[in-house]
């Protein structure tokens, strides 16, 4: 009895605890905005077609055995994933100078990464990664788990429910050089504001002049344009214009295969022979904590992206997802601003980007559509924009109606 006496009780996760809320309600119009996951119009999770054609190819594989996959992940899988948000073309990878590394998904990259610096970077002093605020929270943990200190750089304006672009740049210009900086490739969740491709380009210029490294964290690809190439546009412009980087990549969303936990870190060196160095002691980080990746996920997702007819399919699927979200997002526009003449802007609702919308909402607002209207979602106001479909934007609309007047 005396063994665990200081074991404090942790509150419950926050998103998952909205989950099981919303599952244990019997409401029958209730509505899930909480978790960041891909629904169909019917609220269904989406098996994507070309998930199910790559699986059945893995079926009939009589070559497919269940041994381990080597430490660093299955070479087709973190090669064409490389290319996939670095470019085909790209030079960083044709110069060797890319360490790819399987990972337990984006969280499990993010870890990897933020292990690897904390063992190897030169902080010059305390150990120290900046976030934007707000971020996905789960951020916090990963870098403290780590011992780096987690600290915050400006990055959401309430009053415009936009970038705040002239602070963020400010703070990032007073940063001792050789900062760690946390930044969302596309898609920021939770607030869906990006950077357009101008402030990307002086987000740079500051990143060059003050020699600060650059964290991407890319869980969206894909899902903020429907485009992939497009999504990636800002990782790829600084790693042509040399910042020194890391990417974490995340197939979760955009293959739509979230439980299977397949995902990539790419650090891009500055030259082969640091390449070959860094992944040497990446492999020494995932042998002790994994030994090795799982081994699913990562089949499927190389056999889309190494096959061009497979890819093209997986092209479309992404452009049906985001498509809908976009869809949904002018749905909702419409409704506020034409029909129910809400009160306020709610312009942000379609400038915003990807998965996610921050509504601008207060949390006593977002608290009583929980409780009066039986829509879950976060007390910051963020909601999925994949939990709204044709049946239930109205019921969503109104009581969001009801709440802000
Ligand atoms: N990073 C961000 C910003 C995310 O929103 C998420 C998922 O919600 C992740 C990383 C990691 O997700 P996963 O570990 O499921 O790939």
């Amino acid at each position: 009895p005396e063994t665990w006496k200081r074991v404090p009780l942790a509150p419950p996760d926050s998103i998952f605890k909205l989950t099981a809320s919303y599952k244990d309600d019997p409401f029958p119009q209730k509505v899930n905005l909480g978790v960041g996951a891909y629904r169909d119009d019917d609220s269904k999770p989406w098996v994507l077609p070309v998930v199910k054609k790559a699986n059945q190819i893995l079926l009939e594989d009589p070559a497919i055995d269940h041994e381990y996959l080597p430490i660093t992940g299955l070479p087709a899988f973190t090669a064409a994933a490389a290319k996939l948000i670095l470019g085909a073309d790209s030079p960083a990878i044709a110069e060797g100078r890319v360490t790819s590394v399987q990972t337990i998904s984006g969280t499990g990259a993010n870890h990897l990464g933020a292990a690897f610096l904390s063992k190897y970077y030169d902080f010059n002093g305390d150990r120290k990664v900046y976030l934007s605020d707000p971020t996905w929270v789960n951020h916090f943990a990963i870098f403290r788990n780590v011992g780096i200190e987690p600290l915050v750089y400006p990055y959401y304006d309430p009053k415009t429910i936009g970038l705040a672009f002239d602070e963020l740049v400010t703070t990032l210009k007073r940063l001792p050089a050789k900062s760690v900086i946390l930044l969302h490739a596309c898609a920021h969740n939770p607030t869906g504001v990006d950077p357009t491709r101008e402030q990307w380009g002086k987000i740079c210029d500051v990143f060059l002049q003050k020699k600060h490294y650059a964290f991407f964290d890319c869980a969206y690809q894909g899902f903020a344009s429907g485009d992939l190439d497009n999504d990636a546009w800002a990782v790829r412009e600084f790693v042509r214009r040399e910042v020194p980087l890391l990417v974490c990549q995340s197939f979760a969303k955009n293959a739509g295969l979230y439980g299977e936990r397949v995902g990539a870190l790419h650090l891009v060196a500055p030259s082969q022979e640091a390449a070959t160095r860094v992944k040497s002691q990446l492999s020494v980080l995932v042998r002790s904590e994994i030994s090795n990746p799982p081994a699913y996920g990562a089949r499927i997702v190389s056999l889309i992206l190494n096959n061009p007819e497979l890819f093209e399919e997986w092209k479309r699927d992404i452009k049906t997802m985001a498509s809908r979200i976009i869809e949904m997002r002018k749905e909702l526009y419409r409704l506020l601003t034409e029909e129910l003449k809400t009160p306020g802007s709610w312009d942000h609702i379609i400038t915003q980007i990807g998965m996610f919308s921050f509504t601008g909402i207060s949390p006593e607002q977002s608290q009583a559509l929980t409780e009066k209207a039986h829509i879950y979602l976060t007390q910051n106001g963020r909601i999925s924009m994949a939990g709204l479909n044709s049946h239930n934007i109205r019921y969503f609309a109104e009581n969001l109606d009801k709440v802000v007047r």
